[in-house]
This record gives C-alpha cells, structure tokens and sequence, in this order.
C-alpha cells in the first residue's frame, strides 16, 4: 500500500462525506439532492466552492457561516471526517480488492443512515434501495463464504431485528437495514455483529442515561450501533471469532 493510494482515499472519504451529509439531510424529507444547491439554513446565502471544503471550511470560519454567524452543526464536518476516516481504513484493511469494494460500499452506507437516523430517527427506503443492488453484485460475484450463508445471514439479521421491532423499541428500517448487512456477513459473522451492536447499544445508551443526557423512555437510534458492529464484524468477524473459540476449545 503506498503513501500515494492512502492519501487519495482519504481525501475522496472527505469530499463524499459532504455529499453524504446532504444525502442524509435532505432523502428523509423528500428533497432533491441536486437541487437547490446548497445554502446557509439560517440566511440562506447560496455557499461558494470556498465554503464547502470539506472539514477545512468549517475549521477556517470557526463553525459559523461567513454571512450572517449563525454556528453550523458540528455534524457536518464530522460526517465529512468520519467518512475520510473509514476510507482510508478500508484501503489499509483491503486494499484495492473487491472486498476492499464492498468495504466501500458498507461505510458508506453507514455514514449516510448513521446521520439520518440521528437527525431524523429514520433510515430512508431510498438510501437502502440503492445499496441494496450494490451490495447483492458485489457479494454475488465475491462471496466471501458459500452463498447460503449470505442468505442465512440476511433471513437472520431481518429476522433478530423484526422480533424487537414487533415488541417496540426499533423501526421496520433498522429490520431492512439488518437483513441487508446479513446478507454481506453471511453467518456466522452475523451473529457476531448483533452481539457487538447490543453491547455497544448497551454501554453507550445505557451511559447516556446514567448522565441524564436522555431519559429512559426516549427512543434511541439503533442504525448507527448496528453499522458500526458490522463494520467490525466485517473487517475482523473471522478473527474475533477464531481467537474466542481458541479461548473455549
Ligand atoms: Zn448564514
């Protein structure tokens, strides 16, 4: 892996994360994602080129807009970094393989629900059916394990997530969302994610509560716990797994 390939992950991370801020701001209440372009929501000035760098503008106006200095959300920019983040660890994780493509793809997928899902506790149908061909292509071609444990793993994920969702406490999104990245895992890398996303949804949730931050009966968004945990399921599932069966056997 050169120096050369990292950097230049990094920086198209950056410049797709703004793109998937606007994705994510505007899909779940039906609005173009060309048009208007974007503007200020306070004053509505119309932004130049100089003020949609990623992350450096905000850095360089100190997170207000250079019109009117209303403060900006500190999500964008932490869209655009996270998204720059995750890119450069797909490339140093996969490389340029179609794993590495996939990889892409699943990060992708994650900032764009991550961020609708905490402004708007909704994980829009349209981003998902647009990974959703995506994502079956690039497992079609590249399984990583026979194809019906990609199938056990989609039926699976959907079907964990459809049980709490029936109960309360999770949407008919978080069930599509999960069956998808079942589909991608396969099992037993499924299973795995959904263990990871209950401690992650545990501990971070149950530490927000304990600090006041939101009260007991608040609904919580889950499609940012369940992308992480496939994530890390995805880049180190085989791992995690062998070395705790090691610990057992
Ligand atoms: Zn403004």
């Amino acid at each position: 892996m050169t120096m050369l390939i990292a950097i230049y992950f990094s920086i198209l991370g950056l410049v797709f994360g703004s793109f998937f801020n606007v994705v994510a701001l505007r899909v779940p209440v039906g609005k173009s994602v060309i048009n208007p372009p974007s503007s200020c929501g306070n004053c509505g000035t119309r932004l130049r080129a100089m003020d949609l760098i990623p992350v450096a503008s905000y850095l360089v106006s100190r997170g207000k807009c250079r019109y009117c200095g209303d403060s900006l959300s500190l999500l964008y920019p932490a869209g655009e970094a996270i998204t720059g983040f995750l890119y450069l660890w797909v490339v140093l994780r996969f490389g340029i393989t179609p794993e590495g493509g996939i990889g892409l793809l699943l990060v992708s997928m994650t900032v764009i629900v991550s961020l609708s899902d905490l402004k708007y506790m909704r994980i829009p149908n349209k981003v998902l059916l647009f990974f959703t061909p995506l994502l079956l292509l690039g497992v079609g071609f590249f399984p990583s394990s026979p194809w019906w444990h990609h199938v056990l793993g989609a039926l699976l994920g959907g079907g964990i997530i459809l049980i709490f969702a029936l109960r309360g406490g999770m949407g008919m999104g978080d069930v599509k969302l999960f069956a998808l990245c079942g589909l991608v895992l396969g099992v037993p890398e499924l299973i795995l994610a959904f263990l990871i996303a209950c401690l992650l949804g545990t501990v971070v949730g149950g530490g927000m509560m304990l600090v006041g931050r939101v009260s007991r009966k608040q609904p919580i968004p889950f499609g940012p716990w369940l992308m992480i945990a496939t994530l890390i399921a995805y880049g180190y599932g085989s791992q995690i797994i062998k070395a705790y069966l090691s610990l057992i056997f």
